[in-house]
């Protein structure tokens, strides 16, 4: 192959590759602004070629492009500009419809110097990684919801039973790490066959959507987590409370259930609305006790409720953990 031949064929390849190629002098004048370059920014090669890049792209002064190339004229480093800061510091788009729209195509920038003929020079390459930041966000929302379907209950949008496994270990686990305490609460309405059964199953829906969001606005705390724990029973976690400040909460949660005032004309009890019975136990870590213990004692508690007639709060004695 003779050198002509192979600096066309050169030209060629950069004529036809998808990046952005633009080579500075060590003045900053360009002098080679490749196809690429001119399809995607607007400004022919004719055009760009002799002129200073700070002075053909004004808005390019003071960035991090500018950085990047008076690095490498000055002191040879190469840059890879960072997605992060600034997506896309050139004005290109990737297409006319992008353009009209002013819709910047998001850039892979990298500088690097060049010694030409002894001369120092900096070539500037571009790639259009909007497709790839696209899917990239696309994915990253796909993955955020499938995890919000993973640990939310379909019917009433609070954390679902595996949400609330892994919670209850994890608090369980800090408190014992701090020597903390931590609270349960067991929440299961009251007479709810019954309701179903004269009611119908979608009320008996509509009836649990009302009681949990219900209960969910009163938990003020981030921590704290109502979770779907079965059917029509719920638990509700309370990290770093002690069996007093549960027992407050459990007052003020069945206190909010009455006072829906969903009618319930065929439960057992002598209340003719829908009401629930809470069992609690708090964990206090200088017991050996753990995550099953909890949820036995809260259990327990929730039992002795029903038995002693439903519509009440029962704590667990301390010696069930
Ligand atoms: P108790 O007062 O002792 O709690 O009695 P109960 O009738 O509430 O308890 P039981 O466990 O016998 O019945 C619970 C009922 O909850 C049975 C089931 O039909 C109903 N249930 C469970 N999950 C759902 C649901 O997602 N939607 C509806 N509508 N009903 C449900
Ligand atoms: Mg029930
Ligand atoms: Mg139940």
């Amino acid at each position: 192959m003779t050198d002509t031949v192979r600096l066309e064929l050169l030209e060629s390849v950069l004529e036809a590759v998808s990046v952005g190629t633009i080579v500075l002098d060590a003045a900053g004048r360009v002098v080679l602004w490749n196809k690429w370059m001119s399809r995607h920014s607007g400004c022919a090669t004719h055009e760009a070629l002799g002129s200073d890049l700070f002075e053909l792209l004004p808005e390019l002064r003071g960035t991090r492009v500018h950085a990047a190339v008076t690095q490498a004229l000055q002191n040879n480093f190469s840059s890879l500009l960072s997605q992060t800061l600034n997506r896309s510091p050139f004005p290109l788009f990737s297409n006319p419809a992008a353009q009209a729209r002013g819709e910047r195509m998001q850039q892979a920038v990298a500088v690097t110097p060049l010694t030409v003929a002894g001369a120092r020079h900096c070539l500037i390459q571009l790639s259009d990684v909007s497709l790839a930041a696209g899917r990239e966000k696309l994915l990253r929302e796909q993955t955020e919801l499938l995890r919000m379907q993973t640990f939310s209950d379909g019917l009433t949008g609070i954390a679902n039973r595996r949400a609330f496994d892994v919670a209850i270990d994890r608090e369980v686990r800090r408190a014992k790490r701090g020597g903390g305490k931590v609270s349960l609460l067991m929440i299961d309405i009251d007479y709810f066959k019954p309701y179903n059964d004269h009611y119908g199953h979608q009320q008996g829906d509509q009836c649990l959507i009302q009681v949990s969001s219900a209960l969910q606005a009163l938990l003020q705390r981030s921590v704290d987590m109502l979770a779907r724990y079965g059917g029509e029973e719920f638990a509700v976690i309370l990290p770093d409370n002690d069996l007093q400040q549960a027992m407050q909460m459990a007052r003020t949660l069945h206190a909010r259930v009455l006072a829906l005032a969903l009618p319930h004309e065929y439960a057992g009890g002598p209340a003719k609305q829908v009401t629930v019975s809470i069992g609690v136990a708090t964990l206090a870590t200088d017991r050996h006790a753990e995550v099953p213990a909890l949820i036995g004692a809260a259990d327990h508690a929730l039992y002795d409720a029903k038995r002693q007639g439903r519509n009440r709060i029962v704590a667990a004695p301390p010696e069930l953990l």
